[in-house]
């Protein structure tokens, strides 16, 4: 039986890869910061996966959870990720993202290195590139998240060069019903099962135009399991090669409302239901990233099973049901995190 340490379990990936690994008869383990709360998902595998409490800023925990793990491979899925809070908080967004990074890689190499590590590297070490990304593209990130992720990557490389099997899987984004409700797919479709309950507030939001290649995160995780199971070490590009923008993420959730009868009236256009708040655009946008993920293909087989519609259907259908379980109240405005996440 392999034995996997996951760090970031309570989140979106970590959640998916801890069920992916689960079915492969893994033996898992997780670090928490804390006593998660009652997360929906986390509880179905609660009783399958052991919780090791540890923080990726504090070292000792770390070599604590690894010596209790004693795992052949760590997957480092915690972080610091969205991206406006890298700028109100560059520094801790640092030491989480680059220094956590860097204390796990030395514990490794100094009690166990023969364990494979993944790292969660990101499209947005790229910033504004034209056309599509591959692994040879280079980086120009656009804000301290994507610089601290290019740092982490460098790490990566190093520790790799120096004879780990270390990878960083750049996945390019990916969202799921588990996605934070600060990122925006989440953000809409929680928005949008508001409306169908007859809602009629706006939801804010920044640049309309944005396109980013957005894919379902239960399909990249079973990417980050592949590249561990390599002859070589290598890092690879994961998404869809489709990008789109925030205003077709809406209109295509606008859409879905009408197709399963959750908003019979005719939908006119976006502006009916979204307003463009200038607080949220940001200064230093990247304005659209597409991943060129043939590598991946050839090399791990791997390709996305949801396409963009599907993963459309997949997060309203899902908040749908949510927001009958939920108290009726507005997630559009400032209360957007108020009422999910869990
Ligand atoms: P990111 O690509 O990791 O920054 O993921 P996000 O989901 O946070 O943002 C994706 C894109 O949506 C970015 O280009 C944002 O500028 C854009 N966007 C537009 N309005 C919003 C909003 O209200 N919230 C967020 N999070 N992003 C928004």
């Amino acid at each position: 039986m392999k034995r996997a340490l996951i760090t970031g379990i309570s989140g979106q990936d970590g959640s998916y890869l801890a069920e992916y690994l689960l079915s492969l008869n893994y033996q898992v383990y997780g670090l928490v910061r804390r006593e998660p709360r009652t997360i929906r998902w986390l509880e179905t595998i609660r009783d399958s996966v052991e919780l090791i409490y540890g923080d990726l800023r504090d070292a000792t925990s770390l070599e604590v959870a690894f010596r209790k793990a004693w795992p052949d491979e760590v997957y480092n899925l915690a972080g610091q990720v969205f991206v406006p809070t890298s700028w109100e908080r560059p520094a801790e967004t640092f030491d989480i993202n680059v220094g956590g990074l860097a204390r796990l890689l030395q514990i490794v190499a100094q009690e166990k290195a023969d364990t494979r590590v993944y790292q969660a590297s990101s499209s947005e070490m790229y910033g504004n590139v034209d056309g599509f990304c591959n692994e040879q593209t280079p980086f120009k990130p656009a804000s301290p998240y994507g610089t601290s992720k290019m740092a982490a990557h460098g790490l990566v490389q190093v520790y790799r060069e120096r004879g780990m099997f270390v990878v960083g899987g750049i996945l390019f984004n990916h969202e799921s019903p588990r996605r934070g409700p600060e990122m925006v797919t989440r953000k809409i479709t929680l928005a949008a099962a508001q409306w169908a309950k007859g809602d009629r507030s706006k939801l804010k939001l920044g640049n309309l135009q944005a396109r980013r290649d957005w894919g379902f995160a239960g399909d990249y995780v079973r990417a980050m399991h592949a590249m561990l199971q390599q002859p070589v070490p290598k890092d690879y590009v994961i998404g869809t090669g489709e990008s789109h923008s925030v205003a077709e993420f809406v209109t295509g959730v606008l859409s879905e409302l009408q197709q399963i009868g959750a908003k019979r009236n005719m939908i006119r256009s976006i502006e009916e239901y979204v307003e463009v708040d200038s607080r949220l655009v940001r200064p230093n946008e990247i304005h659209n990233l597409r991943a060129d993920a043939r590598l991946a293909r050839e090399e791990l087989s791997w390709k996305p099973t949801v396409d963009f519609r599907g993963l459309v259907k997949l997060m309203i259908e899902s908040d749908l049901a949510r927001i009958k379980e939920l108290p009726s109240r507005s997630v559009t405005g400032s209360t957007a995190h108020a009422a999910v996440s869990t």
